[in-house]
């Protein structure tokens, strides 16, 4: 065992895995990266190198890899029991973080689904809103809205509901019909105006379709603040208040999709909270525990869940199940993740790790080939392009971004850029020294991927 290298498991690797969302041939000349263990936001490889993680590992990650805290929680639970079938059965760690989520998340939202990842929870949502209207004698309520440049995850619903055409185009044949309605994203606001007013006018084609499809649709779903894998593209709460109201008037399911977004990557623990809404579901995974095991879980209020209970001779039950459905050690993960949010105020340390954030990246703003840095939270963006003042962008087949990427490997960080936009969204445990580090190796990195562009 002591023998590996990076060339060793490599090798190894290549013989047997397909790994996700990645060209395999490009694995010809881009060597991947065994890791060997993880300490706080740093990464060893076999060779011993070390990487600072910016991406929380797809976003997952909260307190640090190997929190010793969450490492005991989930030592603790393991004596006792792993996993059990969650149907006719249950245990105290899911029990208890039921309870917790209940508290924590925006009040009306009193019941928890549990699932295992982000896609399932959003196909328990799609399908519960469905499902109620159904139970409820509206069967005509079938379809759902969804922004432009949504993402909502991979399995065929969750798919048909996004909107980023590298990932769906291929599979469109297979997927059901949406709505879509023109993305809140104030990246593409006319110059001069506020994040707040191009939200606002984005929003009167959204009024419109439901004022138009409301007998037919079931739900609109939409990641709040954040459209993370569509380009970290950000919007201002107001589209929200103006959705929850919209909602309300012609009779439409909310989902929040706060699988990214959730447990305080926008500078409050929900994004809903800063429009001071409350969604009828509300999807949460990835932070839900810290970034170690899968688990996800949809929240509902009490009402909706009330059309599914009854006789059973009624079939208007949610017969709806995974496996791994409130995993007994991902219950604990996740309870290890709420514990560190109590230890200290993270959300109010926060908000001085996103203002370093900022600030170390200030000097990147007028770069000529940096349209704009945007900034929610603990999530910062930098959108790459040609030319800073036209905003063309890149051609795509240029891959500018990997380029980045494989340029701040270099310098021990790992930059994993969406397309042709780099951002940090790291865990909570970076400290201000680290986000300087990240920072220079960024400004770097972007020299490096933009330098045969004269
Ligand atoms: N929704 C959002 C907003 C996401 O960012 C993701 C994952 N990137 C998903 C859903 C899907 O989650 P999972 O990868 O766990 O299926």
């Amino acid at each position: 065992m002591n023998d590996l290298s990076n060339a060793v498991l490599r090798e190894r690797d290549l013989a047997v895995l397909w790994h996700p969302c990645t060209q395999m041939k490009d694995h010809e000349w881009l060597p991947m990266i065994p890791i060997r263990r993880g300490r706080g936001v740093w990464l060893e490889d076999f060779d011993g190198n070390w990487y600072l993680d910016a991406i929380s590992s797809w976003w997952v990650n909260l307190f640090g890899h190997a929190n010793p805290g969450i490492n005991g929680h989930i030592r603790e639970q393991l004596e006792s029991l792993e996993h059990v079938i969650l149907a006719g059965f249950t245990h105290e760690p899911v029990v208890e973080l039921a309870e917790r989520l209940v508290e924590l998340t925006p009040s009306g939202l009193e019941r928890c689904f549990f699932a295992d990842n982000g896609s399932a929870a959003v196909e328990v949502a799609l399908k519960m809103s469905f499902h109620y209207w159904r139970n409820t004698g509206q069967p005509a309520k079938t379809r759902f809205v969804a922004l432009e440049n949504s993402y909502h995850g991979e399995t065929l619903g969750a798919l048909a509901v996004g909107d980023v055409p590298l990932y769906k185009e291929t599979y469109e044949p297979l997927l059901m019909e949406i709505m879509t309605a023109p993305s809140p994203d104030c990246y593409e606001r006319e110059p001069g105006m506020s994040w707040e007013e191009h939200s606002r006018l984005r929003f009167e084609a959204m009024d419109r379709l439901l004022a138009e499809h409301a007998d037919t649709v079931a739900a609109v779903i939409v990641e709040p603040l954040v459209q993370c894998a569509g380009g970290m593209r950000m919007y201002h709460p107001v589209y929200l208040s103006l959705l929850r109201d919209a909602c309300d008037r012609y009779g439409v399911h909310l989902i929040a999709d706060e699988i990214a977004v959730g447990f305080g990557r926008t500078g409050t623990l929900f994004a809903c909270e800063q429009a001071g809404i409350t969604p009828d579901f509300l999807c949460l995974s990835k932070g839900l525990t810290g970034g170690y095991l899968p688990l996800s879980v949809v929240l509902t209020g009490n009402a909706l869940y009330e059309a599914f209970y009854d006789d059973y001779e009624r079939l208007t039950a949610f017969l709806h199940s995974h496996s791994y459905t409130g995993n007994a050690l991902g219950c604990a993960a996740a309870l290890g993740t709420l514990q560190q949010f109590g230890q200290r105020d993270v959300i109010g340390d926060n908000r001085q790790l996103a203002a370093r954030m900022a600030a170390a990246t200030e000097g990147l703003k007028d770069h000529p080939h940096v349209a704009e840095i945007r900034q929610t939270g603990m999530i910062l963006a930098m959108e790459l392009v040609r030319d800073h003042n036209t905003r063309e962008p890149f051609p795509w087949q240029e891959r500018r971004g990997l380029a980045a990427y494989q340029h701040a490997l270099t310098e021990g960080v790992l930059l994993r850029p969406l397309g042709n936009v780099l951002y940090f969204m790291p865990p909570y445990v970076i400290t201000p020294g680290e986000i300087d580090r990240l920072a220079r190796v960024a400004a770097r990195s972007i020299d490096a991927a933009v330098a045969e562009s004269a």
